[in-house]
């Protein structure tokens, strides 16, 4: 019988995080789908994966907050280990640095990077011991150019490019491997409010991207296709950063 394959996704709701569970479903993946709120986009998320032909699992938690991720990953954990993870889950909270109060430091810093050390770090030893993995974290062009107004969000993106390459270098002979994906503006809810009449012009496809154009680059990377790919930062930006 062919192995049960889990893919568990962070920030899964909506946006990138929902596109790129659909396309895991479709490649084959039961999907362990994480998400804070959004309990209704949640579970329209969950019905579309069912209709594939997969099972999809909601699991409500801050990725942040090490209490809540610990209680609901570890039972998953003693039964089945998802070959894949994706760790997507994410805001930004703009402002100029000049402005920047604790809260928007410290909880920007900590959604991307202490949610990636608290989900990693609990798949990481099973992932380890199979000697088969794919860790893919969601990055930004934001972290690799850097943005005004971003100083929070651009040095957490580019902590997690850091996080990911080192990682990388950590599992690589136990076949864990471990990439990021640094989309640049893309059309979700994060984007809805931005002024595109100043963002299209420096952007060479003259558009924004689509959350299934980010997803479909996460899908070749949890592929067998990308097998000899681990360390690497694939963007997904349209040129806007090159
Ligand atoms: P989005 O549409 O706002 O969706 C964010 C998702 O993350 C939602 O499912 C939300 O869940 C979840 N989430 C937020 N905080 C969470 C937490 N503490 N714990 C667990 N889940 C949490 O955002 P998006 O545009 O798809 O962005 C997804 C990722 O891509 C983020 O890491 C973002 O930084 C990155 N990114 C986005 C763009 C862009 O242009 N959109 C560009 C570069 C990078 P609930 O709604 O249920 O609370």
């Amino acid at each position: 019988m062919e192995e049960k394959k889990i893919a568990l996704v962070t920030g899964a709701s909506k946006g990138i995080g929902a596109a790129t569970a659909i396309v895991l479903a479709r490649e084959g993946y039961d999907i362990w789908l994480n998400y804070r709120s959004n309990h209704e986009a949640a579970a329209a998320v969950r019905d579309e994966i069912t209709a594939l032909g997969r099972s999809c699992t909601l699991l409500c938690f801050d990725v942040s907050d090490v209490a809540a991720v610990k209680a609901t990953l570890s039972p998953l954990l003693e039964n089945e280990i998802p070959h894949v993870l994706v760790n997507n889950a994410g805001f930004a909270k703009d402002t100029l640095m000049v402005w920047m109060g604790d809260s928007e430091w410290k909880d920007v810093l900590s959604v991307h990077l202490d949610g990636f050390f608290y989900v990693t770090r609990l798949l990481l030893p099973g992932m380890l011991k199979r000697r088969s993995g794919r860790i893919i974290n969601i990055a930004s062009t934001s972290g690799q150019s850097g943005v005004p107004g971003q100083v929070n969000y651009s040095a957490a993106k580019a902590g997690l490019i850091g996080a990911t390459k080192a990682l990388a270098a950590e599992t690589a002979k136990r076949k864990v491997l471990v990439n990021t994906v640094s989309p640049g503006f893309i059309e979700t809810d994060m984007t809805s409010e931005l002024p595109m009449d100043r963002i299209l012009p420096v952007i060479p496809m003259g558009r924004v991207g689509k959350a299934n154009e980010v997803a479909e680059v996460v899908g070749f990377l949890a592929s067998d296709k990308a097998s000899y790919v681990t360390g690497q930062v694939i963007s997904v930006n349209g040129g806007a950063y090159m």
